[in-house]
């Protein structure tokens, strides 16, 4: 007798979910990203309860008609590719088609949305099934609730860490969508008090300021080099605002949030006689480069990037950030200071 059976929807969304949606934290990621993708320029972010009571996302960008409202809840259901071509050339944040349809599944959603000349639309889901639909009105854009994020899964419950690190990893995640989208206007408000917000103005200098504060400004080194048609832009901190951790140490390529072993570690060496032992630079690099280069279809999350040249670029990165440390002025290797 067969015992094979094909999972349901439902189960296979809850499966996927343990890799899309880890914790409250990378509901915020898609669902900013999504909103950016929308062609955003503000979006406020809304948690209750790091997250678990409720996370909503507001943003401003082109909404969903009432068919798209509900489709987008689907899986594998993605209006940013259509053919596998599509998939050399990726330029929005999302593509997969996951994200919505595993949230879903691990909590209750309502999300509203309006395009421009048209009416709002809301539609509600609990235990994955749609149980409201209607008009409402909202401004241009989308808001989507999530609540009781999982409320049907005990086990991923248990798993989330003390609550102060759920809100800690809230905040990380805010700052990379924020350092990210320097045209993007965002804020994060947590329990009611405004945490953190940016401009949107475009200026990396004020940006930073209200990401890390204002002692990041101090001493901040700028460089923009070139190589191979390879655009690298950094922002690398004063060695005196070291960290003890490598988590201040972001790395964009093409607008995307990107962790990479081998890059974050040449940011390390080029910054080596500078810092003492133990002790993480803060930098942001930005690098812009033909998507061919890169794959990053690599993890549902999307966060590691593998790179056609990698060492090439570790060599470039590690060079470029040594020889800007290096022609700071008056600037003494803080391990010769002593
Ligand atoms: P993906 O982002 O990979 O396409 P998602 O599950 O995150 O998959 O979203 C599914 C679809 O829903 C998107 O392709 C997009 O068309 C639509 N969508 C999601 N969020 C928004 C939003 N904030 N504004 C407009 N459309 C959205
Ligand atoms: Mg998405």
């Amino acid at each position: 007798m067969s015992i094979i059976k094909q999972m349901d929807e439902r189960l296979a969304n809850m499966i996927a979910a343990g890799e899309v949606v880890e914790r409250p934290a990378s509901i915020v990621k898609e669902l900013v990203e999504n909103s950016i993708d929308a062609k955003a320029t503000e979006i406020n972010i809304f948690i209750k309860e790091n997250g678990l009571k409720e996370i909503r996302v507001v943003d401003n960008g082109i909404g969903m008609d009432n068919e798209d409202a509900k489709k987008a809840f689907l899986r594998h259901a993605t209006s940013k590719i259509k053919t596998e071509f599509d998939l050399e050339r990726i330029r929005t944040l999302g593509f997969r088609g996951e994200a919505l349809a595993a949230i879903l599944s691990v909590s209750r959603i309502t999300l509203k949305t309006r395009q421009s000349n048209s009416e709002g639309f809301f539609v509600r889901y609990e235990d994955s099934k749609l149980i409201d639909e209607g008009t409402t009105s909202l401004n241009e854009g989308t808001e989507i609730t999530v609540n009781d994020l999982f409320y049907n899964t005990p086990a991923r419950l248990k798993y989330i860490k003390s609550e102060f690190s759920e809100r800690a990893a809230i905040i990380d995640m805010f700052d990379r969508l924020a350092l990210s989208n320097p045209t993007v206007r965002l804020s994060l408000t947590i329990d009611e008090k405004l945490v953190k917000e940016t401009y949107g103005n475009n200026d990396y200098y004020s940006l930073m300021r209200q990401v890390y504060g204002n002692n990041v400004l101090k001493d901040l080194i700028v460089f923009e080099k070139e190589f191979q048609k390879i655009k690298i832009k950094g922002y690398l901190a004063s060695p005196s605002v070291s960290r003890a951790r490598k988590k201040d140490i972001s790395l964009f390529v093409n607008g995307r949030y990107i962790m990479n072993y081998g890059l974050t570690q040449s940011i390390i060496d080029g910054y080596h006689s500078f810092l003492m032992v133990n002790r993480y630079p803060l930098a942001i690099l930005l690098i812009e480069m033909d998507p061919v280069l890169l794959d990053v279809n690599v993890h549902p999350q999307k966060l590691e990037v593998k790179f056609a040249n990698e060492s090439l670029l570790k060599y470039h990165i590690e060079l470029f950030v040594k020889e800007s440390l290096m022609s700071r002025p008056h600037e003494i290797p803080q391990n010769l200071s002593i």
